[in-house]
């Protein structure tokens, strides 16, 4: 299942979007309620790897599930 990154928990610190093996974390155009810029993930291209999971520094900003409930995709 892919991963999905919660928009209003991201710092947008973007070591996920480095660490990511197939290139599907990308920097959104909008502004969180913490006042930072959020990653979202591509949901079709994620291949459920748990990289980005692993090593992003900010407790419950990644989740290994799909919820476009709580991740913002806007661009
Ligand atoms: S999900 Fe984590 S590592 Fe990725 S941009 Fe957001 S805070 Fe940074
Ligand atoms: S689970 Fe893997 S493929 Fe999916 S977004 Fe995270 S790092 Fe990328």
């Amino acid at each position: 299942m892919p991963h999905s990154i919660i928009s209003n928990i991201c710092e947008g610190v973007a070591i996920c979007q480095e660490a990511c093996p197939v290139d599907c974390i990308n920097l959104s155009n909008g502004i969180n309620n913490k006042g930072k810029n959020f990653y979202f993930i591509e949901f079709t291209k994620c291949i459920d790897c748990g990289v980005c999971l692993a090593v992003c520094p900010v407790k419950g900003a990644v989740i290994p599930d799909e919820r476009p409930d709580l991740q913002n995709t806007s661009q």
